[in-house]
């Protein structure tokens, strides 16, 4: 597997792949989101990073840590509903972790991703087995830490965050769910897929190809 470096150009390529996904998926994630939500994850999402495109144009980002807090900025102003603060509090708490580095090592990227896993958990108060964006992001860094202490390259990092956030997507499909809107349909959440665990693994997965990870 590539040992591509996480600079600011893996970066900005990492937001426009996630745009790029988000945008091929805008119908199925507001899909998914019409069966348990009010049906407009993939609008909202798809506006922020279009919003992003634009100014990865306009002022590109000269470090991953700046690449993250434009992002987070963006998502902030640009998403409204639940998903727009709470991914905003991800990027930006992952801005923090990155600092002024120049490239991510694996274990700063293991770190800046519990940050920013941290940050939605600070935010939205959800835990693992409630049907959120959380089930997906929290077995991400999880496999992020276990790649990164047994010496994996970045990108292999990545590839292990991926894999888990699409396997922790999938495990909401049974759940009943106990935040946000779709906590108030009980027993006939059962059977759909979170819209923002869905959209997760879609980014997580952008993030490992854009550091040339297979898949
Ligand atoms: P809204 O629910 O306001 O319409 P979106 O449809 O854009 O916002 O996003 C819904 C997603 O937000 C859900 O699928 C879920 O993953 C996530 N979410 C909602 N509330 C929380 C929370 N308290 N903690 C973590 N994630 C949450
Ligand atoms: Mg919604």
């Amino acid at each position: 597997m590539p040992n591509t470096t996480l600079d600011a150009a893996w970066a900005a390529d990492w937001l426009r792949k996630s745009a790029a996904v988000v945008a091929e998926n805008r119908v199925a994630l507001s899909e998914l989101d019409r069966a348990i939500g009010d049906g407009d994850h993939g609008e909202n999402m798809d506006r922020g990073f279009n919003a992003i495109l634009e100014k990865l144009d306009a002022e590109p980002p000269a470090t991953p840590g700046a690449a993250f807090k434009l992002a987070a900025m963006t998502l902030m102003s640009k998403v409204g509903g639940a998903a727009g603060p709470l991914y905003g509090t991800a990027f930006l708490r992952a801005a923090t972790a990155a600092g002024d580095a120049a490239e991510l090592d694996a274990a700063t990227l293991a770190t800046a991703l519990a940050a920013a896993r941290d940050g939605v958990v600070a935010r939205g108060k959800a835990v693992v087995g409630e049907k959120t964006m959380i089930d997906a992001w929290t077995p991400a860094v999880d496999a992020a830490a276990a790649a990164s202490a047994s010496g994996a390259a970045p990108a292999e990092v990545l590839a292990a965050a991926a894999t888990a956030a699409e396997a922790g997507a999938v495990s909401t499909d049974p759940l009943i769910a106990r935040k946000g809107r779709a906590s108030y349909l009980g027993e006939r959440a059962i059977g759909h897929r979170d819209p923002g665990a869905a959209s997760s693994a879609l980014i997580l997965r952008a993030a490992a190809q854009a550091a040339g990870a297979d898949a």
